[in-house]
């Protein structure tokens, strides 16, 4: 069996007592084990990272950017092996995990671009022989703490900035698909980043209570689900640190009557099942307005979803794979069967699905539901799998209040070729993140990512400018050189510019 070990300078130690199953999802299989660290692992990591960090941090801009060039040609180098190894662990097809690599890289040209984005604000002359300018200083040794739907994207989010900016990182990526942050932190190493500046340590609330008490860390990001998000968020915050605490989502799409509705079923249906329904940004619901426009789209959806294929991670035809464990099947299947009992009509059942061959490994097929009421429970809760729900409307105000008044507020996405309608549609809308007539609205790397309301606590977002004003805080000077001028009153009154 192989062992998965933390990435700490010096070696992993050896000390763990306790070990996680990492399975692979295909065959249902238990390929690996990784350790669960505790509070000795992370004082080792966090010693080594407050050794390597000033001299990172002091470490001019562009030799910094220059680590994260090499970084991306490393990677891009090794695309095959960590696309495979990633979907062997998750699941998901590899072409989708290609694009879990590259959209993490993307951060990474973000971060390469890192001299530009710390410049600071300068304003000469601001009173009598007075400049004042601003810095953006590092904040020494971070952590994240990162999901197991985007092994590769949201640790690079996170540690692309964080460490472009001169911190030293350390990360605590999902138990359940470990191995591609490991080989990311040893690509860094190559890469040229000092030991210490990227390590990786393994575990579950252990090693999470663990970075959220010490008092050396001092920044922590994290993406999961909502209830944990809070828990972390909370925590983080009373012991004095800078948090951000993304969480679960119930992303809807809303199809006007004149949308394409071709392109709409196409669209929904990578949305929905691509990647088993295991994406933050994912499209589960469909709030189609007016019956008209309802039973159209229904009635073109059946046969997309007839023609998805399931399948095997590296089956090249497959649109999807299993879910990450058996739980999480367990946990999908109980949601359909809620939906069943609370009286929304199945009318695709996705359950007791096998697929050939491969009868242990955590499948689930499509599933569609229609006429879910706001009311369910099944509607308010994330389902996280390859279920789509069908939430009629009659008018657009309807459709607006929907995903506005859902706890969670990650993404929405209209459809419609009614400019007035989709520009009204998103300014209004309470969500943070908008697509128009694009399905999975994820703002590319040099814009930020972040939802509202329980998708994300605190208020800084992912990546772009956010994430820089995130890992850094500004320091601002004000400064006068003495030109021999100065009279010797005393000020004893706040001064002004005046
Ligand atoms: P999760 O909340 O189970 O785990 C996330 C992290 O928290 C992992 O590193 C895990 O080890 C740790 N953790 C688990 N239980 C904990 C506990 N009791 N105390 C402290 N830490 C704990 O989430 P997941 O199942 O890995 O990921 C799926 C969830 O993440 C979904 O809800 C999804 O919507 C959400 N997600 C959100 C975003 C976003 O940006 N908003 C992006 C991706 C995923």
């Amino acid at each position: 069996m192989r062992d998965i070990d933390h990435h700490i300078v010096g070696g992993p130690g050896g000390s763990s007592s306790r070990f996680g199953e990492v399975f692979d999802p295909n065959s249902g299989q238990v390929q690996a084990r990784v350790a669960f660290g505790d509070k000795a692992a992370l004082d080792r990591a966090v010693a080594a990272a407050e050794k390597a960090q000033p001299g990172w941090a002091a470490t001019n801009p562009q030799r910094r950017a220059r680590v994260m060039f090499k970084f991306k040609e490393l990677v891009e180098a090794n695309l095959e092996e960590l696309a495979h190894l990633l979907a062997s662990e998750h699941g998901k097809v590899v072409a989708d995990a290609r694009g879990d690599v590259q959209r993490g890289l993307d951060v990474i040209e973000f971060s390469a671009g890192i001299p530009h984005a710390l410049k600071g604000e300068y304003t000469y002359g601001a009173g009598p022989g007075i400049d004042v300018y601003s810095m953006r200083q590092p904040l020494g040794v971070v952590a994240g703490i990162t999901p197991f739907n985007f092994p590769a994207m949201i640790p690079m989010w996170m540690f692309g900035v964080a460490i472009a900016v001169g911190n030293a990182f350390i990360l605590k990526p999902s138990e359940r698909d470990p191995s591609v942050p490991v080989r990311l932190a040893e690509l860094m190493v190559e890469a040229g980043a000092p030991e210490g500046i990227l390590q990786v340590v393994h575990g579950d609330k252990e090693m999470v209570d663990a970075i959220l008490d010490h008092p050396a860390i001092s920044a922590v990001s994290f993406v999961g689900s909502s209830d944990i998000a809070h828990y972390v968020y909370r925590r983080g915050v009373e012991n004095g640190k800078r948090v951000q605490a993304m969480g679960g989502a119930k992303n809807h799409g809303i199809v006007m009557p004149d949308a394409d509705m071709d392109q709409v079923v196409k669209d929904l249906a990578g949305a929905a099942f691509g990647s088993a329904g295991e994406r933050c940004m994912a499209l589960p619901v469909v709030v189609p307005v007016g019956e008209k426009t309802a039973n159209e789209l229904r009635e073109a959806l059946l046969p997309a979803i007839a023609a998805l294929r399931v399948g095997v991670s590296t089956d090249p035809d497959a649109h999807y794979g299993p879910v990450v464990n058996a739980a999480h099947r367990q946990r999908v299947e109980n949601w359909i069967q809620t939906g069943v009992d609370e009286g929304a009509e199945l009318v695709v059942d996705g359950r007791n699905f096998t697929l050939q061959g491969h009868e242990g490994g955590f499948f689930v097929g499509p599933s569609l539901f229609d006429h879910v009421k706001p009311t369910m429970q099944s509607y308010k809760e994330e389902i996280f799998g390859p279920v789509l729900q069908i939430v009629r409307a009659p008018d657009f105000e309807t459709a607006l209040k929907l995903p506005s008044d859902h706890q969670y507020g990650n993404g929405v996405a209209i459809f419609t070729r009614n400019g007035h309608a989709a520009r009204e549609f998103a300014a209004r809308v309470n969500v943070g993140m908008v697509g128009i007539n694009v399905p999975i609205p994820v703002p590319v790397a040099y814009h930020s990512f972040g939802g509202w309301k329980r998708s994300a606590f605190g208020d800084i977002n992912q990546h772009g400018m956010e994430g820089v004003r995130f890992w850094t805080k500004t320091k601002t000077i004000t400064q006068r050189w003495p030109d021999g001028s100065v009279t010797g009153e005393n000020a004893f009154v706040i001064p002004t510019m005046g």
